[in-house]
């Protein structure tokens, strides 16, 4: 059985209280008892005394029938008197006379001899003893005397026996009163050790139910103790943990907040395992580069989970080493390319971070590599070819073409060809290296789309009268002004216009349109009837030098970077540029840009009005 301290401080205190009532009522009843013993051994002295000198006559008388008559009577009215019973014993043990024993019932009293009182007064001339009377029946005091008779006949002993009812009787009276008392004692001890247990468990169980509130997370608890024993000693250093313990977890719960923050805002993925390779953190973006869920692979093996062999590798090798590498894999499906950085600590128990991988995500990185190198090569590849070719006439007109002077127009006319040709490239890269580093800031001057299209269209008619091209242009009503750079924009529509031109075969139809989107945007395009883009190649004819087909386009005297220019200035202009087929021959540049902000909000008050 479960005691709580209270009932175990209220029993223990109520045990030691009755105990000591218990023990207290014991003596005081043995001593009243030893009392009284002693004040009825005094009456039984003093009557035998008594009876003894009222017999001393009876005794002297010598012996003959009818003093033992005489006797008796004596013995009855002393009995009488002294209300006790009287007895008169021989030396032999025979009864003589009996105040409680008529004549006739004398013969039939047994031998007192052996009664324990009668052998001390045989013995010591007195004795007594309390006992049950075998002839009364009632528990009495007995004092008996040696009296030696005058004329030297033999002892006879007198005995007094006082029942005891009357003590006893006294006795159970006292002993009720004490019981009541006890009882009385007990009950008000009850009482004060149910208040003084209380009063002591009262501060504890607070305490325990503070402590108890407190584990199961409330740390704002407070205990209230108002004693300065050692329960309000306990109470203030419970008081005072709380506090620390609030701070720390306040602390440690900013700490893992920022912490949180921090992985959850990377960039790179991050993955931490244990000493047994177990994963036991990553952030969201290696949940994105894996395509896994973090709480699906918490707690799983980080080589099972992820099954890349390389990353498996290289996760057993750091392990096994304790020591940080760095790699690089390729995502399947997916191509993405991962560099891993990792560093290990000396943890050795499971589920503490052993090691942290970092993933940086490279993809675009390569990538840029890739085109800086395909641009160094293309560079060197475009500049080369008009110099080997200049390189070359000269070498001629030096080896004697100078000698023919008709020979030496037509070489000096190359050379000058590929000088100019040389000279277009060269441009195109520096204008495309400016705008490319932000040093060219677009204007954004409200345009009038229709305008720019008919100086354009007006600047290549020329051109595409030369291949008898016919020129469209198809311009929608109500154009709102876009915002932008004009010499710019126009360098847009002569590049597209001027490769519709070329890409065009003679005899072909070349039209640009405008109109404005419900986006506040304005599209322009360019379409042609000419040879028109494969498929795979469009989405990449807007990088540098790129051409589906690089004889033709040299030939033309193209250098390769004219769509790249118009990618850029369209983007910078924040609008967009793309290629579709023009079925069933033929291709359609397509460009949005954006309106100027006046023009849009002059829109949106006139949705307003119509709403
Ligand atoms: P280029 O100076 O070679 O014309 P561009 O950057 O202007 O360079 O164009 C890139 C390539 O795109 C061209 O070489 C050509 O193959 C292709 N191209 C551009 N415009 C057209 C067009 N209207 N029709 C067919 N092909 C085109």
């Amino acid at each position: 059985m479960k005691l709580s301290i209270r009932w175990k401080v209220a029993l223990g205190s109520l045990l030691a209280v009755t105990c000591g009532l218990a023990i207290a009522g014991l003596l005081a009843m043995q001593s009243l008892e030893q009392q009284e013993i002693s004040q009825l051994n005094d009456i039984l002295d003093a009557r035998s005394n008594l009876v003894e000198y009222s017999l001393q006559p009876a005794f002297a008388a010598p012996p003959s029938p009818g003093q033992q008559t005489h006797l008796r009577d004596i013995v009855r009215q002393l009995g009488a008197r002294a209300l006790a019973r009287v007895t008169v014993v021989a030396a032999d043990g025979t009864v003589i006379a009996d105040s409680a024993v008529d004549d006739a019932g004398l013969a039939a009293v047994e031998n007192h001899l052996s009664r324990p009182e009668i052998q001390q007064a045989l013995a010591t001339g007195q004795g007594r003893d309390i006992r049950a009377s075998q002839t009364t029946g009632s528990r009495t005091m007995y004092r008996a005397i040696r009296t030696e008779l005058r004329d030297g006949g033999r002892p006879v002993i007198l005995r007094l026996g006082l029942p005891m009812t009357m003590l006893e009787e006294e006795t159970a009276k006292l002993q009720r009163h004490l019981a009541i008392a006890i009882g009385a004692a007990f009950l008000i001890a009850l009482l004060l050790s149910l208040w003084m247990a209380r009063s002591i468990t009262k501060p504890l169980s607070d305490i325990a139910d503070a402590a108890r509130r407190l584990s199961a997370g409330d740390a704002t608890i407070r205990i209230h103790t108002h004693s300065h024993d050692e329960v309000g000693l306990l109470g203030e250093t419970l008081n005072h943990m709380t506090d620390q313990l609030r701070t720390k977890i306040d602390e440690l719960s900013e700490d893992r907040a920022q912490l949180l923050a921090m992985l959850t805002s990377m960039v790179e993925g991050v993955m931490v395992l244990d000493c047994r390779g177990r994963i036991l953190q990553v952030n969201p973006a290696l949940e994105r580069m894996f395509d896994v869920r973090r709480t699906e692979i918490r707690g799983q093996i980080s080589t099972e989970v992820l099954a890349h062999p390389e990353l498996n590798s290289l996760i057993t090798t750091i392990l096994a080493n304790r020591a940080g590498q760095e790699a690089e894999i390729t995502l399947t499906p997916g191509g993405r390319c991962l560099h891993i950085e990792t560093s290990v600590a000396g943890c050795e128990r499971e589920n503490e971070a052993c090691a942290v991988l970092v993933f940086h995500d490279i993809t675009e990185l390569r990538r840029l590599e890739k085109i800086r190198k395909d641009f160094v090569a293309n560079v060197s590849h475009e500049l080369r070819t008009p110099l080997t070719s200049i390189k070359g006439y000269v070498e001629a007109l030096l080896d004697g073409g100078k000698d023919n002077p008709e020979t030496a127009v037509n070489f000096l006319a190359i050379i000058l060809k590929q000088s100019d040709r040389l000279n277009l490239i060269l441009e195109d890269l520096l204008e495309l290296s400016k705008i490319e580093s932000g040093r060219v800031s677009f204007k954004e001057d409200p345009l009038d789309i229709r305008s720019l299209i008919e100086r354009t269209l007006s600047m290549i008619k020329p051109l595409a009268d030369k291949k008898g091209h016919r020129l469209i242009s198809n311009i929608d009503g109500q154009i709102p002004p876009i915002a932008g750079d004009e010499s710019r924009l126009a360098q847009v529509l002569t590049n597209l216009l001027d490769n519709a031109v070329k890409y065009t075969p003679e005899q072909g139809t070349i039209t640009v349109t405008a109109k404005s989107l419900p986006d506040q945007t304005v599209e322009l395009a360019v379409t042609d009837t000419g040879l028109g883009i494969p498929e795979q190649d469009r989405p990449r004819v807007f990088e540098r030098f790129y051409r589906v087909d690089k004889a033709r386009s040299r030939e033309m005297g193209g250098t390769g970077l004219g769509l790249a220019i118009v990618k850029h200035i369209v983007e910078g202009h924040g609008g967009q540029v793309w290629v579709e087929a023009h079925p069933p021959q033929g291709s359609r540049f397509l460009v949005r840009l954006p309106i100027t902000r006046q023009a849009r909000s002059a829109a949106h008050t006139m949705d307003d009005k119509i709403q």
